[in-house]
Formats: structure tokens, C-alpha cells, sequence
């Protein structure tokens, strides 16, 4: 299909790995571009208490500033001996630094002796095409391990071992990753959305 005639759809990121990552999954339906392919720059405040509330703010500001269809995505670990913390706090969980090893400690101290160490990882995405919005969610299910395993992914990759699996995300490659993440399942109910849209 012609690139111009293609909707575009901007990703409230400024991460060109992710924007790519969708845009195959999204194959020709759409043009997926980044916060900075549209000129966005400035900072965006992420303060609301929930992860879907931070996605919303993310999104809506693209809609009101650019008047350009979007989707914004937010993630968090949620551990339930902690009562869902870290949850939207997780990437400053140790501090404003956002240092993932300082992040584990503090998790991994936390949690000494706990019996329970069941967790979740889950993604908010809010979509608004048309000025309509949707939220859209990916849970993936599993456990804090009790020390670090493997040097793949990211964050909290080396002490979360998904359910079913007897290895953590940092054990695993991408793809298998992908395949069972939060993020993987929250971005492919929005793929399936947007492919009936499209159709
Ligand atoms: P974000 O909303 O994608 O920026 O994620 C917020 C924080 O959650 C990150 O800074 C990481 O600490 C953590 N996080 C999000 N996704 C993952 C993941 O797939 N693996 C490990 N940590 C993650």
C-alpha cells in the first residue's frame, strides 16, 4: 500500500526499537511513528497513581497537542506480598535514578523470607483513534526468584520466573519473551483491534 495513504498511528514513545516492533506486527494497516518522528519533545508528566492512568495522559497528550491518532503503553511489576508494589512505581522503585540493579535489591530485600513471592507483570496500553478510547491490558503471571538469573531483557528480567516456565526472562530469548510477556499480549490484542478496524 502507498505509505501516504496509510493512517498513521504515533506511538507515545521515543524508543525506535518498540515503534518497530509494532509496526511488524501491524504490517501495511498502518503507519506507526514515534514521539520523535512528530517533533514531541517535551516531557511528558507521568503522575497519575495507575498504570493505565499514566497511558491515558501519554496518549491524550499526543491527541490534544498533534490531533493524531495514538497509542500509549505503561508497565509494572506487581508483587502481592507488597500489595501490588512496585507496581507504577517500578522503574524508580530504588530511587529517581531508574537503576534496574539497585531496583532488584531493594525488591529482593524486601521480600527476604517471604513465603509468598507471586508476581505479575501487566501492561496498560490506552488507544484513542477517532477521539474514541480503549484500554487495553497483558498480565503474564509468575515469580521473584530468590537471587538473579540470566543477563538478557531488561528491569526486573534476572529475578522473574513466568508460571509454567522454570526459567526466568532473563534466561530466555526474545522471542520466546515475546511470546508469553505482558507487553507481547497486551500489543497483540491491540494488533487484533486494529486489524478488525482496519478490515
Ligand atoms: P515501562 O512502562 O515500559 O517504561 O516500564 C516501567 C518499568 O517497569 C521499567 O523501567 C522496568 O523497570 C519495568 N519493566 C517493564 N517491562 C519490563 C519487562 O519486560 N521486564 C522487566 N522489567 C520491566
Amino acid at each position: 500500500m502507498d505509505q501516504t495513504a496509510r493512517p498513521t498511528l504515533v506511538f507515545a514513545t521515543h524508543n525506535a526499537h518498540k515503534v518497530a516492533e509494532v509496526q511488524a506486527l501491524l504490517g501495511d494497516a498502518y503507519h506507526v511513528k514515534s514521539l520523535t518522528d512528530i517533533g514531541c519533545h517535551e516531557d511528558i508528566v507521568e503522575d497519575a497513581p495507575t498504570l493505565e492512568g499514566n497511558a491515558r495522559i501519554k496518549a491524550r497528550h499526543v491527541v490534544e497537542h498533534y490531533g493524531l491518532d495514538c497509542f500509549a503503553d505503561d508497565t509494572g511489576l506487581e508483587v502481592r506480598a507488597l500489595n501490588g508494589a512496585p507496581g507504577v512505581l517500578s522503574a524508580r522503585y530504588a530511587g529517581p535514578g531508574k537503576d534496574s540493579e539497585a531496583n532488584m535489591d531493594r525488591l529482593l530485600a524486601d521480600l527476604s523470607g517471604a513465603h509468598d513471592r507471586s508476581a505479575q507483570f501487566r501492561t496498560a496500553i490506552c488507544l484513542i483513534r477517532s477521539g474514541e478510547e480503549r484500554l487495553i491490558e497483558g498480565v503474564c503471571a509468575g515469580a521473584i526468584l530468590e537471587a538473579r538469573s540470566g543477563v538478557q531483557g531488561f528491569g526486573y528480567d534476572p529475578i522473574f520466573r513466568p508460571d509454567g516456565h522454570d526459567r526466568s526472562f532473563a534466561e530466555m530469548t526474545t522471542d520466546e519473551k515475546n511470546a508469553i510477556s505482558h507487553r507481547g499480549r497486551a500489543v497483540r490484542q491491540m494488533v487484533a483491534l486494529l486489524h478488525e478496524a482496519a478490515e
